[in-house]
């Protein structure tokens, strides 16, 4: 796979030359192949996530708020309750140049550098900061072998890479094949499709570790919560969840 990548790469660098990319956003040539499908200018006009965000501790919602840094840790939503994971954060809002990468990196197997960079600063901040196992969200086989891949690994796969953590790409596997964004489910619908969708074939591998699991989008929480219910129930000791964008803007 990475021999493919690499010609992939080197294959897309030398057509950029003769074809330069338009943005996907707005049309403008992209300068720099490692902005991936957007230019720098909508890359800049795109909300993504800061440490001075005042975001909900559990969850990663954004709130309007400004509290001081000591205090973050006691922001909640009031929403999250239920999810099983200690603590979700995403790179941004699912809009502009990080909307265009996330579908994009649904056709192509590839991440770009400036995506892979923003998770990379993302996962080094409270609380994601102490996980010390890489997890991705698996798609069900026959969904992967429809794309010939799974983005949520090739984020994980970056990841693991960018911060040396160990990667584990087997223990979790998806059991039931579920539209992950239906229109019209609400929050107790979605949670109710995932339920049992996941389970962990070694739990040994995740026993005792605080996981950072991956994936590409975080809408209601249901389906890394279901995740992370088998894998706190597999014995992993906490388990947090990095995505690249979240839908709402609150
Ligand atoms: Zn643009
Ligand atoms: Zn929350």
């Amino acid at each position: 796979m990475f021999a493919t990548t690499i010609a992939s790469q080197l294959y897309d660098a030398a057509l950029a030359l003769v074809y330069p990319q338009a943005c996907a956003v707005c049309g403008a040539s992209v300068d720099s192949r490692h902005d991936g499908v957007a230019c720098e200018t909508c890359w800049n006009a795109t909300r993504l996530f800061t440490e001075d965000d005042t975001l909900c501790w559990k969850c990663g919602a954004f709130t309007a708020a400004t509290v001081s840094q000591n205090r973050r840790e006691r922001v909640r939503c009031g929403k999250c309750d239920d999810l099983a994971f200690n603590g979700a954060r995403a790179c941004g809002f699912y809009e502009g140049a990080l909307r265009a990468s996330i579908l994009e990196l649904k056709r192509q197997p590839q991440v770009g550098r400036r995506l892979a960079r923003f998770m990379f600063a993302a996962m080094q901040r409270e609380p994601l900061n102490s996980a010390d196992l890489i997890i991705s969200v698996p798609l069900h086989p026959s969904r992967e072998r429809e794309r010939g891949f799974n983005q949520a690994a090739l984020l994980a796969h970056e990841l693991a890479r960018l911060s040396h953590l160990p990667l584990d790409d087997h223990s979790v596997v998806r059991r039931v094949h579920t539209e992950r964004h239906r229109a019209g489910m609400d929050s107790v619908a979605r949670r109710k499709s995932v339920a049992g969708v996941f389970a962990v074939r070694h739990p040994d591998s995740v026993a005792g570790r605080r996981v950072l699991l991956i994936d590409d989008v975080f809408t209601t929480g249901a389906t890394v919560s279901s995740c992370a219910a088998v894998l706190k129930d597999a014995g992993a000791e906490e388990v947090f969840v990095l995505t690249l964008a979240r839908p709402e803007r609150y």
